[in-house]
């Protein structure tokens, strides 16, 4: 089943407007044990947890219709020295699909230079990424393997309405975050910029869509969060592109235009050809801020032809 929004993101308007009132289950902490359970029922629909270190099982769904498992898996399984990996919560046919093609990514690719970029104080909000240098249009700024990734939707034979699991699925990847990512991960996970310092509000506001399916009867797209290209902030005037090579499993930033030494690289987090009413309102309602780029702070005359050339670029103007 294709739902017409990814359940990470219903999620989130359902945390935003419930976060007041149930503040217990938006601030997902797990306390760090091997011996963690839990069990939430809804509607019929329930999830169980469990984290047995000696397999991969860490849930199961029952909807009305059936049960899935989530499972947890981490690739490459066999990684070189010092090679990053990337912990995964999956839908369980995902794995055994990934499993059976004995999937191993290629390590990653390296950038056209290398230290082309650092972290800093951000314009914008948070920790941002900066030009250490100058770099040229196209150049490839940054590869990273990310640490997390999660499935976004529900298997594409569900069935049935997942809206009774909207309150419950974080609570997996509360469980993934504390017991599986490594120390230093964390670190890193609970380092990044959100309105609300538990786990899900944390991976909707960082993450990164991967659209490239995973092989395996789950088609729908997954969000991954990385150490560093997470912190790049959004702008819909963006001056990198980012892309996901799913043979390295790595998100590649390139520069679409000549960055000066000490710019910041903003990247955009939606679709920016929609007019900036919109762009602005989706942006407030997904990642909680208001966006105050150079295109969203333009005069409204100004901003009115934006949204006509914006318009312009969406409309099909060729047949073949
Ligand atoms: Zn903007």
């Amino acid at each position: 089943m294709n739902l017409p929004s990814s359940l990470l993101r219903r999620a989130t308007f359902r945390l935003r407007i419930s976060r007041s009132v149930t503040s217990t289950q938006a601030a997902t902490h797990f306390p760090t044990t091997r011996k963690y359970s839990q069990e939430h029922s809804s509607d019929g629909y329930r999830l169980q947890l469990y984290n047995n270190p000696l397999h991969d099982l860490v849930g199961e769904i029952t909807i009305p219709n059936g049960s899935y498992t989530l499972e947890f898996a981490r690739f490459p399984v066999f990684p070189s020295p010092k090679e990053p990996s990337t912990s995964c919560l999956l839908w369980g046919e995902t794995k055994a699909a990934l499993l059976a093609e004995k999937f191993q990514p290629s390590p990653p690719s390296v950038p056209s230079r290398p230290g082309m970029y650092f972290l800093g104080p951000s314009s914008v909000a948070g920790t941002g990424v900066f030009a250490q240098e100058d770099i040229e249009c196209g150049e490839a700024i940054m590869v990273e393997r990310p640490f997390l990734m999660a499935f976004s939707h529900t298997p594409d034979n569900f069935g049935v309405d997942p809206t009774p699991l909207i309150p419950m699925v974080p609570e997996a990847l509360g469980l993934v975050v504390a017991e599986r990512l490594s120390k230093s991960e964390q670190t890193d996970f609970y380092r990044l910029f959100s309105s609300d310092n538990s786990v899900w509000p944390i991976m909707s506001q960082n993450s990164i869509p991967v659209s490239e399916p995973l092989p395996g009867p789950y088609s729908g797209p997954h969000n991954v969060v990385c150490r560093d290209v997470s912190r790049i902030n959004h702008s819909c005037t963006p001056n990198v592109e980012l892309t996901w090579d799913p043979t390295s499993f790595t998100v590649l930033i390139h520069s679409n235009t000549r960055i000066s030494k000490g710019e910041e690289l903003f990247r955009p987090y939606r679709n920016i050809l929609e007019p900036r009413s919109e762009r602005m309102e989706l942006l407030y309602q997904i990642y909680d801020f208001k966006c105050a780029c150079p295109s969203c702070s333009l005069p409204d005359d100004e901003s009115a032809k934006s949204d006509t050339f914006r318009r312009f670029l969406l409309e099909p103007r060729y047949t073949l």
